[in-house]
């Protein structure tokens, strides 16, 4: 529905008419429903394709006898769960129903009409529409060979800016930055603002000057680190992240988070699925086979892609990417276009089983041999 037809928008808070929904990955029932097929498979959301592992799966089915009664508030045991992995005190933890829970409270507590988010471009879309949703004004840094380009980014800073986000690695170009360079970024930046550092992807990058942002926090009283169990833990349908944080950042946090934000089988779920590093590591090692299948690949087809660190790998298609995002569709093939993102030649493809990258593979091979 366009804005012209949509009388409430009157009444509608001042961000609202510049604002468009959060696009996801088609779901595999809704492809087979349009057009009747079977046996689809979906590259598109960043899901790990085993799923989670035997220890969050048994915690689901021990807290099944609970359902009736409201999950635990304030999070206790997953709380203590998160410290204990971190070494960091249960009060600089906040719970979210998905990570990008914890960004849309970062957004409501800091920001308002009249101050400013900044975050790069091709950057996650959470930012702009957490942004937007609360009235505030998005300063968007240009890339740098598709990643941030902190240097520009510190060229946006101004008395207005209150949240400044960067995700790395960065999705959907899996590009990322090193631990020097991104660390004299937060100690250049002024105390007037504070910066999160969205870690969604950590567990796959073995860089070896790939930071882990929760290391700084004592040192930065004005930073925030995501993280999710939706991506390497493989819990995306259950809807749990966190934030760690100084506790007085996350007493603020937590003053708009929605009471019972995360449900019992979740925090069941991601309590056992913390301390589960066979299953982490099992999970990287299937999605580095991944990564080597499908960029070694791309080679072969003569096509493009943008380096990746993370569980998926953006390919450069060189022309429009919808024409080829619609054969594969009709093919059973879901991946994700990111003309949204500012990348219409590029389609961003989720690491998956070896047989669904093969298949993937000579599905794009037949593709662009026609296109
Ligand atoms: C997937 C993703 C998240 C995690 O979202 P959840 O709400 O925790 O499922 C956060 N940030 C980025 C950059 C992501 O790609």
């Amino acid at each position: 529905m366009t804005n012209q037809e949509n009388p409430f928008l009157a009444l509608a808070a001042p961000g609202i008419a510049g604002l468009t929904p959060y696009v996801p990955g088609k779901p595999v029932s809704e492809l087979e429903r349009e057009l009747g097929i079977s046996g689809t498979i979906k590259l598109a959301s960043n899901e790990n394709p085993l799923g989670p592992g035997h220890r969050a799966r048994e915690a689901i089915a021990a807290a099944l006898p609970e359902l009736g009664l409201y999950p635990d508030g304030a999070a206790f045991e997953l709380r203590r769960a998160i410290a204990d992995h971190h070494r960091v005190s249960p009060m600089a933890v906040t719970i979210g129903n998905g990570s990008n829970d914890v960004l849309d409270m970062v957004a409501r507590v800091f920001l308002q009409p009249g101050t400013e988010s900044l975050f790069s471009a091709h950057a996650f879309a959470v930012y702009p529409i957490a942004t937007q949703a609360v009235g505030a004004t998005a300063r968007i840094a240009p890339a740098r060979d598709y990643g941030h380009d902190l240097a520009a980014m510190a060229a946006l800073v101004n008395e207005h800016t209150r949240v400044v986000w960067i995700a790395n690695p960065n999705n959907p170009t899996g590009t990322w930055l090193a631990a020097d360079p991104l660390r004299t970024f937060i100690e250049g930046l002024p105390k007037t603002c504070v910066v999160v550092i969205d870690e969604a992807y950590t567990e796959y990058v073995s860089e070896p000057d790939f930071p882990d942002a929760t290391q700084w926090l004592d040192a930065h009283p004005h930073l925030i680190v995501t993280r999710t169990f939706s991506k390497a833990h493989g819990l995306a349908a259950l809807r749990v992240g966190y934030a760690l944080s100084d506790p007085r950042l996350a007493d603020l946090l937590n003053r708009v988070r929605h009471p019972f934000n995360v449900n019992s089988l979740a925090q069941a779920a991601a309590a056992a699925a913390i301390g589960d590093c066979e299953h982490v590591r099992a999970s990287v090692e299937l999605n580095r086979a991944g990564m080597r299948q499908l960029t070694a690949g791309f080679e072969r087809l003569g096509l493009g892609y943008i380096p990746s660190v993370g569980n998926f790998v953006t390919v450069d298609l060189g022309r429009t990417a919808a024409p080829i995002n619609e054969a594969l569709l009709r093919r059973g093939i879901i991946v994700r276009p990111i003309a949204n993102y500012g990348l219409p030649n590029h389609l961003r493809i989720s690491i998956g089983l070896e047989a669904d990258n093969a298949r993937l593979l000579a599905a794009l091979e037949d593709i662009v041999k026609v296109l």
